[in-house]
């Protein structure tokens, strides 16, 4: 990583200061425009620079006075030591995420580069814009089966232990937690999900619920409730998001007839769990 370079970095801060550049790192939600806050609407509106994976990028539409630096999904840190730099230099730069910035994203890619660099980097005015992430736009699809105490859990190994992520989903299921999946399954390690299921079958059991909601807000959105016994490791991919419920999760049927789009059943969790108050 690279070291402080800058002699006497506060008088060099201040000057970067006065040149009016600013750094928000941004989320544009699960897909829809509908979706993105006014705030980071206003952010992008402002702009000179998006900075992100190409994808997110290019949500972005173009216009005159706006560059946008799209790049590989894999280079989080020099993507954020970049935006640092072009805000240093006077520069208006937003660095987008999917959802929410700080949910498996950049933001926290961004608080890391930042620590690495010049101190000088640390005047900077830097502010994260909140999104809504891909865990609450499911949720809400199909219910409120994040409706009691619940945690999330990144399943991609690339940048932690398999063992932990195994530790993590045992001890989840015995809290009773519900729990909501990102990455659940690359084309590049397809046998960690079928191994998760295998580990949230044995401890949660088969009749457990369990959801995949696919490309949430998008064109391409596909929703499916099933259980942990029915699940197939081929229901998942990287644009899901998995989430199964607590043993007191429970499933409302809808009525015949009822609007299309409306074919799953209510997924939920209740509010309070016997007990309470004793
Ligand atoms: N910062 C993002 C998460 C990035 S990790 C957020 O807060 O949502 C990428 C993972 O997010 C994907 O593998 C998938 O599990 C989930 N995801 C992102 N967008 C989604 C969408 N529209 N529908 C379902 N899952 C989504």
């Amino acid at each position: 990583m690279k070291e402080a370079t800058t002699p006497n970095g506060r008088r060099a801060a201040g000057r970067e200061q006065s040149l009016g550049g600013w750094l928000k790192v941004a989320g544009l939600g699960p897909g829809d425009d509908a979706l993105i806050t006014p705030e980071v609407s206003a952010a992008l509106a402002d702009a000179t620079d998006v900075v992100g994976y190409v994808p997110y990028v290019e949500r972005v539409a173009p216009r005159p006075g706006l560059t946008r630096h799209g790049s590989d999904n894999r280079e989080e840190i020099r993507r954020a030591e970049q935006a640092l730099q072009l805000a240093a230099t006077g520069h208006r730069v937003v660095v987008v995420s999917s959802g929410d910035p700080g949910v498996f994203a950049m933001a926290a890619a961004l608080f890391e580069a930042l620590e690495a660099s010049e101190p000088a980097w640390r005047a900077l005015d830097i502010q994260v814009l909140p999104g809504i992430s891909a865990m609450l736009a499911a949720s809400a699809r199909v219910g409120a089966p994040l409706g009691h105490d619940f945690c999330c859990i990144n399943l991609s190994d690339n940048l932690k232990p398999w063992a932990l992520i195994e530790k993590r989903l045992r001890l989840a299921a015995e809290a009773d937690f519900a729990m909501a999946f990102y990455n659940p399954r690359s084309r590049a390690r397809p046998e960690g999900f079928e191994r998760a299921l295998e580990v949230l079958r044995e401890a949660c059991g088969p009749e457990r619920l369990i959801v995949f909601a696919r490309a949430v807000s998008t064109p391409e959105e596909s929703l499916r409730v099933t259980t942990l016994g029915e699940a197939q490791p081929d229901m998942a991919d990287m644009r899901t998001l998995v989430m199964v419920g607590s043993s007191h999760t429970r499933l409302i049927q809808r009525h015949a007839g009822g609007a299309e789009r409306q074919s799953t059943p209510w997924v939920y969790t209740p509010r309070s769990v016997s007990g309470a108050g004793s």
